[in-house]
């Protein structure tokens, strides 16, 4: 966390998932309000920032997107290093992407700031009716971990922004 001015906060957060649930997505929907529907296999990483008012201090959100690294361990702790807040993105439409939260989980045990924020996303709630993962399911999952949790959709825009704010007003109570 870098304090700028007064007034600035800096907040670095990863977004992190399996390959598909759509991460580039909201960050771009976040970013830029821009969704693209064919994917771009962007290699390394890449990041974009935006500034929101928080509790009338100006937070600006740097967020990392793995682009192409989401292979189980292939994302490097250089990605971690100084990462206040992790949106851990899974599939509605994907039970898989669902159960792989708990290695994103474990890596962030391991690689991340034990003090790390967790804001849980189910992405691609526009989907409701490929739905393999309940709200429910989800929601006890996020408690019994202590996480926050949202459902969004990069699509049609529903809680992105919602979800990047809850993640970093937590942030900005913890850190800032
Ligand atoms: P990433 O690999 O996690 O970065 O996923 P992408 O952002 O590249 O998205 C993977 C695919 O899912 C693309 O075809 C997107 O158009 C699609 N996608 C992403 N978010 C949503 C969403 O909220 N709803 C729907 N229906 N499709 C989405
Ligand atoms: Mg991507």
């Amino acid at each position: 966390m870098v304090q700028e001015e007064d007034n600035d906060y800096l907040f670095k957060i990863v977004i992190i998932g399996d390959s598909a649930v759509g991460k580039s997505n909201l960050l771009n929907r976040f970013t830029r309000n821009e969704f693209t529907e064919k994917t771009k296999a962007t290699i390394g990483v890449d990041f974009g920032t935006k500034s929101i008012e928080i509790e009338n201090k100006v937070i600006t959100a740097q967020c990392w997107d793995t682009a192409g690294q989401e292979r189980f361990r292939a994302v490097t702790s250089g990605y971690y290093r100084g990462a206040v807040g992790a949106m851990i993105v899974y599939d509605i439409t994907s039970k898989v992407s669902f159960k792989n939260v708990t290695r994103w989980l474990n890596e962030l045990r391991e690689m991340a700031d034990p003090d790390i924020l967790i804001m849980m996303v189910g992405n691609k709630s526009d989907l409701d009716s490929a739905r393999e993962v309940s709200t429910q399911e989800a929601q006890s999952f996020a408690q019994s971990h202590k996480i926050s949790f949202l459902e969004t959709s990069a699509l049609n825009s529903s809680n992105v922004n919602l979800a990047f704010e809850r993640l970093l007003t937590d942030i900005y109570h913890h850190f800032g």
